[in-house]
C-alpha cells in the first residue's frame, strides 16, 4: 500500500497540518514543527501537542508515515564552531519537538562545507551532530535526504550517504529519504527504465533499502546532473512521469510516507488523485 501526502501548512499551530493534508486526500504528510527560517521558535505547548495527536488520530495518519522536515537553516557540518553549536542546539530542539508529537522520523538535508573543509571532515561532523541528538533523545530516527549537490551541500551520492550512516553510532534510528528531483539533479536518470533501475539496484548495493523511510516525489526544473534543487509539479518538469509510474508499482515504496514538495500546492489533492490513478 502506498501512503502518499504533500509538505502542508503548519500554521497557525501543528495541530492544523493533518487537517490541511485530510482535506486534499492525503495518506501521509510532511510538515515544519517550528519556523523553518528562524533560528528560535516557541515551544510546542501542551494544547497544541495534544490536539496534533487527536487530529492525526481522527484522520488515520500513523507516526511513521509523518515526516517532518528541519529548519533550512540548520548545517550540522558547518566549519565554524559557533554556528555548528547554534545547528546542533537547532536540530536537538527539532529532534524534541518530534518525540513530543509522538513521531518517529525527523527528515534533514545533512549539511555543506561551505568550501571551508573537506567532503569527509564535513561529513564526519554531521555524523556527530547526529550521535549528539540521538543521544538525548528516544524513538526519533534521524532521515538523511539526498541533496541536488547544489553550492557545497552534501549528500548528493549514496556514497555520501552511506558514509555518514556508518559514521552513526545507533544505525536503528537512522534512515534516508530519496527526493527524485534531487537524485536527477545529482545525476540518477530516474527518468528511462533502465536508469530507475540502475539507480535503485545501486542504492541497494551502497546504502541498503532497510534505511530507507521515506520519498519526496518531485518532478524536476532543471536537466539531468545539473545539480540545480529546483522542484516542479508531476509530470511537468524533466523529469516526466515514467519514475511515478515505477514508483507506484514497486513494493519497495510500500508503507512509507511518499511526499509532495512540488511548487503549486493548489494542484496537490489532483496530483495525488493522479499518482493513485498510476
Ligand atoms: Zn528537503
Ligand atoms: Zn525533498
Amino acid at each position: 500500500m502506498k501512503y502518499i501526502g504533500a509538505h502542508v501548512s503548519a500554521s497557525g499551530g501543528v495541530e492544523n497540518a493533518p487537517v490541511n493534508a485530510h482535506e486534499i486526500g492525503a495518506k501521509a504528510f510532511a510538515l515544519f514543527t517550528r519556523n523553518q527560517r528562524q533560528w528560535f521558535s516557541p515551544p510546542l505547548s501542551n494544547d497544541n501537542i495534544s490536539r496534533f495527536k487527536a487530529n492525526c488520530e481522527k484522520y488515520n495518519f500513523l507516526p511513521k508515515h509523518i515526516l517532518p522536515h528541519d529548519s533550512y537553516l540548520i548545517n550540522l557540518g558547518n566549519p565554524e564552531k559557533a554556528m555548528l553549536a547554534k545547528s546542533r542546539n537547532a536540530f536537538l530542539d527539532e529532534m524534541q519537538r518530534a518525540e513530543q508529537l509522538g513521531l518517529e522520523l525527523l527528515n534533514f538535508h545533512p549539511g555543506s562545507t561551505l568550501k571551508q573543509i573537506s567532503d569527509e571532515a564535513c561529513m564526519k561532523l554531521i555524523s556527530e551532530s547526529i550521535n549528539m541528538a540521538l543521544d538525548k533523545t528516544n524513538g526519533v530516527t534521524a532521515v538523511i535526504e539526498n541533496t541536488a549537490g547544489q553550492g557545497s551541500n552534501l549528500g548528493y551520492t549514496f556514497e555520501q550517504i552511506a558514509f555518514m550512516i556508518d559514521h552513526v553510532e545507533d544505525k536503528s534510528r537512522v534512515g534516508v529519504c530519496i527526493d527524485t528531483c534531487h537524485s536527477f539533479a545529482a545525476g540518477y536518470d530516474l527518468s528511462t527504465d533502465q536508469g530507475y533501475d540502475e539507480t535503485f539496484n545501486h542504492f541497494d548495493e551502497v546504502v541498503g533499502f532497510s534505511y530507507l523511510r521515506g520519498m519526496h516525489l518531485n518532478d524536476a526544473k532543471k536537466p539531468l546532473g545539473s545539480r540545480v534543487d529546483r522542484h516542479e509539479s508531476i509530470g511537468k518538469g524533466t523529469l516526466g512521469m515514467l519514475v511515478f509510474k515505477r514508483i507506484m508499482h514497486d513494493p519497495r515504496f510500500d508503507n512509507m510516507p511518499l511526499i509532495l514538495e512540488t511548487p503549486d500546492e493548489s494542484l496537490w489533492a489532483e496530483e495525488i488523485r493522479l499518482l493513485y490513478s498510476l
